[in-house]
């Protein structure tokens, strides 16, 4: 997808270095980190929105989750960790290519 910065990172045009990557998703360290550890997963299917998933999306997106899940120790998240994903305008949302924010490694604020 032209101009999106996570489709630019995954074909390797902006450098970034990977925490995992496979063929379906990569995990990198977020630029700005909101807490002591803050991953994103960003799956390599391009959608911006949860609303835009077909079948496919579905399956990477449900793929995401489980590989997240036996990764926790390797991304130092076994003592818990928090999931975001911001969703447009009001979300937050500055990239629209759909991702995962993880967010640990300290005991996180409450809402
Ligand atoms: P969101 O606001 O949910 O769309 O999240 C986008 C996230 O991408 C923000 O937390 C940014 O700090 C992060 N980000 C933007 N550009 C980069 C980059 N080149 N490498 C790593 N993280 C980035
Ligand atoms: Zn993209």
């Amino acid at each position: 997808m032209e101009n999106c910065i996570f489709c630019k990172i995954i074909a390797g045009e902006i450098p970034s270095p990977r925490v995992y990557e496979d063929d379906k998703m990569i995990i990198i360290n977020d630029i700005e980190p909101k807490a002591k550890l803050h991953y994103l997963c960003i799956p390599k299917t391009h959608f911006a929105l949860l609303s835009e998933m077909g079948e496919r999306e579905a399956e990477v997106l449900k793929y995401c989750f489980e590989k997240i899940a036996s990764l926790e120790e390797t991304l130092g998240l076994q003592e818990g960790y928090r999931v975001i994903i911001n969703q447009g305008e009001n979300g937050g949302q500055t990239v629209r290519h759909l991702h995962i924010h993880l967010l640990g490694g300290e005991v996180l604020g409450g809402f």
